[in-house]
């Protein structure tokens, strides 16, 4: 294939760029070779500057779950757009976007939007130390809360990827008050409860999506609720990556809990720069004006940003596509472990509703230890195949794969070939 372009813009980028990139997981450091620029996108397919079109699983790691360029969505932005861009003053948008989202999420009275899921998460973990006059937290490793310093331990795909412990830059009294518990494994919370009586609260991606997929188990989540509780710990439940993917609201409700505080981004901007954090009254009214836990943001509630995320929910909740992506989910499954089995190579699987990914290891992958034993130069290889025949991976084996309601049967056939390709190329080049 033809990557001349990128290869071109990639040694141009890199002069003023950092590592040509503005977020590193774009950096195809895992998988070698260069990013790979992208021109234009439309529906399920993505198009780079060399021309070559791919079916596109990264959707930009979550927002573009209608697809690209939805046409309602792109007349609500132009319509908007002749009004201006933003104004440092209230607009109707923020209400409606606001009486959607606590709509869609039972424990959310009053919700603030900020412009990244980074920003979401570090302004609850403040509004939880607010709330209950705490310092502690407890992180799950392998789970990734944005990059704002308390939460970069043990932080999943991109850190993962890099095999970066941590990252340098954040002083120890940054992380001090971090505790980081095992996913999946209920023993490991309870004894940090055991040894401390300051903590805020625990939290927690309820679908894990940034050490690939990673199911909780019913138990383990429940207990986690119930324990929180007792305690007067607040859980704060992550929903970037799982707002409106599995269900028109979140995880947390399938799995049968209720957040404390909840944290959104990604779908809740249909593409555009829009994060939140929101939880009952009596948590939120801690937050200024009402409160006296200063949180502030000069593009925050941004009107083309919010016009995105209405038209975008909007037509979600109209086309409930949430059976049709359990279906393509359990299809796609079915193909990578026939694939796989058919050529020998050793695979899990792991999905939920409209997030899926595979491991190229033999064992169960249940935490973060188990997903690290995934042979990553076997991804790798099975990355650029795939790349090669037209499908479009994030380029990482910790990173989930999304599906957008524009994947098309046609598509799914065009990937089900790539997939028999690539993985027949693994099994070619790591023969026991
Ligand atoms: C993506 C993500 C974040 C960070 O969001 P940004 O918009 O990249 O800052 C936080 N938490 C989870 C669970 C995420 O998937």
């Amino acid at each position: 294939m033809k990557l001349e372009k990128s290869i071109e813009l990639y040694t141009k980028g890199k002069k003023h760029l950092v590592g040509a990139v503005n977020s590193p997981v774009r950096a195809f450091k895992s998988v070698g070779g260069v990013p790979i620029f992208i021109e234009k996108a439309k529906g399920s397919k993505i198009y780079d500057v060399d021309g070559n079109e791919y079916i596109d699983f990264v959707l930009s790691y979550g927002p573009m779950i209608l697809g690209h360029r939805n046409s309602v969505v792109e007349k609500t932005i132009k319509k908007y757009l002749k009004n201006g861009y933003t104004f440092g003053a209230s607009t109707k948008g923020e209400i409606i976007l606001a009486k959607i989202v606590c709509e869609a999420f039972p424990g959310m009275d009053k919700v603030r939007f900020v412009n990244s899921g980074t920003e979401a998460v570090l302004s609850a973990i403040r509004l939880a130390r607010a709330f209950t006059g705490k310092n502690k937290i407890i992180k799950f490793s392998g789970c990734y809360h944005g990059h704002s310093d308390a939460l970069l331990v043990a932080a999943g795909s991109g850190l993962a990827t890099l095999s970066l412990p941590g990252s340098k830059g954040v002083p120890d009294e940054a992380v001090r008050n971090t505790l980081i518990a095992e996913y999946n494994n209920i023993d490991s919370v309870k004894n940090h409860l055991k040894k401390h009586t300051d903590i805020a609260a625990v939290i927690i991606e309820p679908i894990a999506g940034n050490m690939g997929v990673v199911v909780p188990d019913s138990m383990f989540i429940q207990e986690l609720r119930a324990l929180t509780k007792a305690k007067g710990i607040l859980l704060i439940v992550d929903e970037v990556m799982t707002g409106f993917r599995s269900k028109f609201g979140g995880a947390q409700e399938l799995l049968n809990i209720e957040a404390d505080i909840t944290c959104l981004g990604k779908v809740v901007g249909g593409g555009f720069p829009v994060g939140a954090y929101g939880a009952r009254n009596e948590i939120m009214e801690m937050v200024a004006p009402l409160g006296d836990m200063y949180q502030a943001g000069t593009l925050s509630g941004n009107p083309i940003a919010m016009a995105c995320g209405i038209a975008t929910l909007k037509e979600l909740k109209k086309k409930n596509p949430y059976n049709d992506f359990e279906k393509t989910a359990e299809r796609l499954e079915q193909i990578l472990l026939e694939a796989a089995r058919e050529n020998g190579v050793d695979l899990q699987v792991n999905r939920f509703g409209s997030m899926i990914n595979p491991f190229f290891t033999k064992e169960k992958v249940t935490n973060f230890e188990s997903a690290q034993t995934s042979d990553t130069n076997k991804f790798k290889t099975f990355f650029w195949k795939m790349t090669e025949h037209g499908v479009f991976l994030p380029p990482s084996q910790f990173e989930a794969w999304f599906l957008s309601t524009e994947l098309s049967k046609r598509d799914l056939l065009k990937v089900k070939e790539a997939i028999k390709i690539a993985m027949k190329a693994v099994a070619d080049k790591f023969k026991n």
